[in-house]
């Protein structure tokens, strides 16, 4: 006998067809002698529509409560579920996240799960039930607070579970067939990947390819969890997910990844001092703020400018940090510049590869496309575009790496 996960992302659980279609599938492995635990999230775009809600009532609602919100609605699916279970004549029992025994850290939106309880559901396992529980979601130890994964985060809610309860297989099931090489809405051209390493898959995640909840992959590579991410409407085998994905000849780029909503900061005239950057990004991360890319540009030897790239939604944050703080940092001025994108290449075959960074800039600029930061690691180079070339960036880019091209690995 089996321990399964499976976990249906909100489009899969959208309506009640797709939820009893959900239970067929939950119902098909009990029947091939598996113990099943389920993770949802919520229905449809139910998680939109309550941000929405609150956005109606406050500029600025209190993380508590946001997070006591959009809990709801997962909780909505695990009630229907484990109702279109019990319909079908399977014993069945829904959790909330703190009921399932998840603790996350003290911090509303984007807690980490710390520790999961396994006790209460190994129980209802051993007593012949399937498990529902609802994504996204968990308890605050210290404070008895429900909070959130962060958006996504479901996925991780089913990985961390299938590490604690030593699950054979844990299927993650969306409205895509499985990790494309890039977007498949975004880029007609995208081609299924038959196998992706975590690190791949990691970084795909962090760099924007929303088919995955990053700390759900990390929690996969730290145990070793296989995962494929399938769809939910077609019997079509997905996406392995795996520590050494299958080799593909002159594979030097996997996928590609990319987000919009990027700002450029830059802060000129600093001192050039030996403590410049520590100064200024001590600061930063001290007052929450997330930096992306970084890049410093020495002007003489009195002087600095250093830009960085953030997330457009904490422009305001950032620029009162940085107005709260110009005379500690003696800096001159600050300028901006929104409506950037982050456009990325992933691929372990670029350790071996040099040169891949100049393909990819030759190809942007024959694009006449502008880079107007970049950061590289190991296995990923990123460059900042303006919005309005991130979809003629990720095109061509596809197809100067040929990603539609590669002939399919039988598995
Ligand atoms: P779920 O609700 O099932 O968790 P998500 O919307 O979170 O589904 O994730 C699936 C979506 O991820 C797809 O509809 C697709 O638009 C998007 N996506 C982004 N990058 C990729 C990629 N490389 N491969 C597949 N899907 C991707
Ligand atoms: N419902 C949450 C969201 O939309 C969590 C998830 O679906 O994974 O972000
Ligand atoms: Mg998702």
């Amino acid at each position: 006998m089996g321990r399964i996960v499976q976990k249906f992302g909100g489009t899969s659980v959208g309506s009640v067809e797709r939820i009893q279609n959900a239970a067929k599938r939950i119902i098909n492995e009990v029947n091939n002698g598996n113990e099943v635990v389920v993770v949802v999230s919520a229905m449809g775009k139910t998680t939109d529509e309550l941000v929405r809600l609150a956005g109606e009532i406050s500029k600025n609602p209190s993380k508590r409560e946001m997070d006591m919100l959009l809990t709801t609605g997962e909780q909505v699916t695990i009630a229907l579920l484990t109702m279109a279970l019990h319909q079908e004549g399977y014993k069945a029992l829904s959790l909330t996240g703190w009921q399932a025994g998840i603790q996350t850290e003290n911090n509303h939106s984007n807690a980490r799960i710390l520790d999961i309880d396994s006790e209460r559901i190994n129980g209802l396992l051993k007593d012949g039930n399937i498990v529902v529980v609802a994504g996204f979601q968990g308890l605050i130890p210290e404070t008895n607070d429900i909070a959130t994964l962060g958006r996504g985060g479901s996925d991780t809610t089913a990985v961390a579970l299938a590490a604690v309860l030593k699950a054979d297989r844990c299927d993650i099931y969306t409205d895509v067939t499985g990790v494309y090489t890039t977007d498949p809405r975004a880029v007609k051209t995208a081609r299924k990947i038959p196998s992706i390493s975590y690190d791949e898959m990691l970084e795909m995640a962090n760099l924007g390819a929303g088919v995955l909840h990053p700390r759900a992959v990390e929690f996969a590579k730290n145990y070793s969890i296989v995962l494929e991410v399938r769809s939910s409407m077609s019997d079509e085998r997905g996406t392995l997910v795996e520590e050494e994905a299958t080799m593909e000849q002159n594979l030097m780029v996997r996928g590609l990844a990319f987000e919009g909503n990027i700002t450029k900061i830059t802060v000129t005239n600093m001192p050039n001092e030996i403590n410049a950057l520590s100064d200024l990004f001590t600061i930063l991360a001290s007052n929450g703020i997330n930096v992306d890319i970084i890049i410093q540009n020495v002007m003489n030897q009195e002087k600095t400018n250093i830009s960085f790239s953030i997330d457009s939604s904490i422009l305001s944050d950032t620029q009162e940090v940085l107005a709260e703080n110009q005379d500690k940092l003696g800096f001159e001025s600050i300028s901006y510049e929104g409506n950037l994108a982050k456009v990325s290449i992933v691929g372990s075959g670029m350790i071996s590869n040099p040169g891949v960074a100049a393909m990819m800039f030759k190809a942007l600029s024959d694009q006449d496309v502008m880079i107007k930061m970049v950061s590289t690691s190991e296995i990923k180079v990123s460059t900042v575009v303006k919005q309005e070339d991130m979809i003629k960036s990720i095109e061509t880019l596809h197809d100067t790496f040929e990603l539609d091209a590669r002939v399919p690995v039988q598995k």
